[in-house]
């Protein structure tokens, strides 16, 4: 579904991307780690289109989309919900919800917003409230309903549980599991390892700007290479 091959980015003269090859096959949860400033956001960033590719390629459905505008990406169906949630405080959450729906969405809005309300019964209870008053997990659920919204055919989680407490993080991979289990394929990129590791089907682990580990979620949690890498042993 979705191929990265030999992917570089940057900023400036600066590289974070030497080469990052992965694929998320059709109906996977996939788990992307790696430690902080490895460069998770920059390769979401530029699976969505905003920052431009150095170099690889990137296909979705097999047909190149690294020099398609980002709207275009989304009406293919690849859908990213960035992290820090970019919600829009002064909206309500119906309004925010709304943005959601680009071309793709637009044809089922009342069937979609439907869809995310039975998903999040909070935001439909919340669904006049100015969506900055929301508690952040709230805010997070906005920001997926948001991302279902666009009838995403993949969607790419940007740290979905960042800053949630345990509880609420409980919810957030159960919820994640229940979208998976209704058909659609997930990219997690995450810093919460083990919770990732135990419901994706295979993971990858960024390192020094290249894939330096990958495989079956299993064999990956249990890579000693794994502790190195976060420990930076
Ligand atoms: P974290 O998990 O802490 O969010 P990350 O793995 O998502 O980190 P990125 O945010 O992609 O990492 O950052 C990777 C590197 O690129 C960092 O060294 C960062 O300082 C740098 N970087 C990120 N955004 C920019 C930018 N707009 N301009 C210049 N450098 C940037």
């Amino acid at each position: 579904m979705l191929e990265v091959e030999g992917l570089e980015a940057g900023y400036g003269g600066t590289t974070v991307l030497r080469g990052i090859d992965l694929r998320v096959d059709e109906g996977e949860i996939v788990a992307v780690l790696g430690a902080n400033g490895v460069g998770k956001t920059t390769l979401n960033t530029v699976l969505s289109g905003v920052l431009p590719a150095r170099g690889g390629e990137i296909r979705f459905d097999g047909v190149r989309i690294d020099r398609l505008a980002d709207r275009r990406i989304v009406e293919a169906g690849l859908i990213h919900v960035p992290e820090g949630r970019r919600i829009f405080p002064n909206m309500s959450v119906i309004e925010n919800l709304e943005l959601g729906c680009y071309r793709r969405g637009r044809a089922n809005r009342a069937a979609n917003l439907e869809r995310v309300f039975t998903t999040f019964p909070r935001l439909r209870e919340r669904a006049s409230q100015l969506a900055g008053t929301l508690s952040g997990g709230e805010q997070q659920m906005l920001a997926i309903g948001r991302g279902l919204m666009g009838e995403p055919r993949l969607l790419i989680l940007d740290e979905p549980s960042l800053g949630l407490s345990p509880l609420l993080v409980e919810e957030m991979f159960e919820l994640i599991k229940r979208l998976n289990r209704e058909g659609l394929a997930i990219m997690l990129v995450e810093q919460n390892v083990v919770q990732s590791l135990e419901i994706a089907a295979r993971a990858y682990v960024i390192e020094n700007g290249v894939v330096a580990l990958s495989g079956a979620a299993r064999e990956v949690a249990a890579d000693p290479d794994l502790r190195r890498i976060y420990l930076g042993l």
